[in-house]
């Protein structure tokens, strides 16, 4: 059994450790404690230990450990979404970080009218233009977002990207810094942007280093996932 409490007050002390590299603090950084596939009790063991924000990939899931757990956590949908899931995140969720395509868009801006609602939602790249993972390529962003900026409902709130699996935490560096670019540049032209969510178990202190301030941290919080 892992410590889910040591491993959120390591993880603590090493994202304040890179944030002050780049002349910030451990709380202008979000931590997204990556909860899929554990259970219930494990999240609160990280709630105890201070985590507020956890991310789920799959909406199922995401709906029973909301049922059991209290409503003040927040909730970040991080993978992959179908667009006949949609109608189940408009009310609970804080940040949608896989938006990946336009007619994801228009079935949430078509939702979101219906129930009168909003959505905060981040773009994701696909940065290493790898064919098994979702995201816009970064030439085709300037287009996306103008599409997407337009939708009254959903609130543009900056970038999302996975890089290419690597085998040293720096070697994705060239990507995270790309993203960074990226991310300055979509933020002169729309204030409202605000996070740039890259950055995992294995290489969240370079993405921080680099100019991430929302890192997705699954197996470093709860340990190694069996499925
Ligand atoms: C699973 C997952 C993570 C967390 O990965 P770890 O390597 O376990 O930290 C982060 N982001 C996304 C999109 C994921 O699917």
């Amino acid at each position: 059994m892992t410590d889910i409490a040591k491993n959120i007050e390591i993880i603590e002390e090493r994202v304040d450790a890179s944030a002050k590299k780049t002349g910030r603090r451990r709380s202008d950084i979000t931590i997204v404690a990556v909860s899929k596939t554990v259970d219930a009790y494990a999240v609160e063991q990280a709630v105890k230990a201070g985590m507020r924000d956890f991310g789920e990939n799959y909406v199922q899931e995401y709906l029973k450990k909301r049922e059991v757990l209290n409503d003040t956590l927040n909730w970040h949908i991080i993978g992959p979404l179908q667009s006949n899931k949609v109608k189940y995140i408009l009310d609970g969720v804080c940040l949608l970080h896989s938006l990946d395509r336009l007619s994801l868009a228009q079935e949430i801006e078509r939702q979101c009218e219906n129930k009168g609602t909003q959505i905060s939602a981040l773009v994701q790249l696909n940065i290493g233009k790898e064919p098994t993972k979702s995201g816009i390529y970064e030439e085709d962003l300037q287009c996306f977002i103008q599409d997407a900026s337009v939708m009254r409902r959903i609130r543009l709130k900056g970038l999302m990207a996975i890089p290419p699996a690597a085998f040293q935490a720096d070697d994705n560096r060239p990507y995270f810094e790309k993203l960074r670019r990226l991310f300055d540049r979509c933020k002169a032209e729309y204030p409202e942007f605000e996070y740039l969510s890259m950055g995992m178990s294995d290489d969240f202190e370079a993405a921080i280093e680099e100019g991430s301030n929302v890192v997705r941290i699954g197996t470093a919080v709860f340990g190694a996932r069996s499925n």
